[in-house]
């Protein structure tokens, strides 16, 4: 398979650093609402704190994958005198929580990395993190060429019918359309 050359971002979490002011949350809603900046809600945001101020945790996560299954099991980790479940860490979308759930549809969220034409010069919850919690890279890396997954997208959008029903995908789906065109 060809080799292209493709610009990867990375956006690392010093969570020592992170002060729970939620700014990040909110500059993402804005940024990602339609029409841009008209409405700012954290339920709708890429990026969550997990946020327990009597035991100093302030974790960001980004929205990754949605997922269609939970996992089996829960472990709990002990990092530096502080205590979080595998969920705290967790990317995903799933089933067993309200995370990364566009609040009206239900339907997923992911981190697109604030990909805009022109593109940003840096994601917005970066821009506006006041205390250098997440910081921003670029690296230029060679990788092979990604022809489209037909089969891949199907599964996708089949899983997503599954659990939240058609009616709800082809109303979300439209309603993005409308949005685009406006
Ligand atoms: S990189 Fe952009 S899309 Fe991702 S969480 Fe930050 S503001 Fe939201
Ligand atoms: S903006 Fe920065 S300091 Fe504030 S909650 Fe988000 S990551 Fe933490």
């Amino acid at each position: 398979m060809a080799k292209i050359k493709k610009i990867r971002k990375f956006i690392t979490i010093n969570a020592n650093n992170c002060i729970g002011c939620r700014a990040c949350e909110l500059a993402c809603s804005a940024f990602h609402a339609r029409p841009r900046y008209s409405s700012c809600n954290p339920k709708r945001a890429r990026i969550q704190i997990v946020r327990d101020p009597l035991k100093d945790i302030y974790l960001p996560v980004y929205a990754g994958e949605y997922t269609a299954a939970e996992c089996a099991g829960k472990n709990k980790y002990i990092i530096d005198g502080k205590e979080y479940s595998n969920c705290d860490f967790c990317r995903a979308s799933c089933p067993s929580r309200d995370l990364f759930k566009e609040p009206d549809s239900g339907l997923p969220l992911k981190c697109d990395m604030c990909e805009d034409i022109p593109p940003l010069k840096m994601p917005k919850c970066v821009e506006w993190c006041p205390n250098g919690a997440l910081i921003y890279e670029e690296r230029e890396e060679e990788v092979e060429e990604q022809q489209p997954q037909l089969g891949e997208v199907e599964t996708g959008i089949d899983a997503m019918i599954n659990k939240y029903g058609l009616e709800k995908v082809l109303a979300t789906v439209a309603k993005a359309a409308k949005l685009q065109d406006s």
